[in-house]
């Protein structure tokens, strides 16, 4: 078993060959794809089986969707051992605007907000704007 097929099956997803496509797409990618970024790539493939794909992959918590203000859902692959639950795999996006990029930055964690009373976060979406290292010169 490859270590793709084994990260599936830990998260109670069967490993079909189109889900480990999509699975190594997203590894090697490293960005945050949009829906449209993974149709391009696999163009044999029905939209819908994709589009299932995804969402299948989101429901198990391999997958996360970001809002980076484009209007485009994005995705991006969860850390290891994250449930996707609020206060655990929360971590701030980067948006760039010269480039259009967006990347999680995994290792910078939304810090844990203090709620007036009577408030229930279901979920939070940090997006930082700027230019990326790529793109400054850095
Ligand atoms: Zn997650
Ligand atoms: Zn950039
Ligand atoms: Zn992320």
């Amino acid at each position: 078993m490859t270590k793709i097929e084994k990260t599936l099956e830990n998260k109670s997803v069967r490993p079909t060959a189109m889900r480990i496509l999509i699975y190594k797409y997203m590894a090697e990618k490293k960005i945050a794809v949009a829906m449209t970024d993974i149709e391009n790539v696999f163009e044999k493939a029905e939209r819908t089986t994709l589009y299932r794909t995804l969402k299948t992959f989101e429901e198990k918590g391999i997958v996360h969707q970001i809002d980076d203000g484009t209007n485009i859902s994005k995705f991006a692959l969860c850390e290891l051992g994250c449930s996707c639950e609020l206060d655990q795999d929360l971590h701030l996006h980067f948006h760039c605007s010269n480039c259009n990029e967006t990347v999680c930055l995994t290792e910078h964690k939304i810090p844990h907000i203090n709620l007036p009373e009577g408030y229930i976060a279901e979920e939070a979406n940090l997006v930082l704007k700027g230019i990326c290292d790529k793109c400054s010169g850095h």
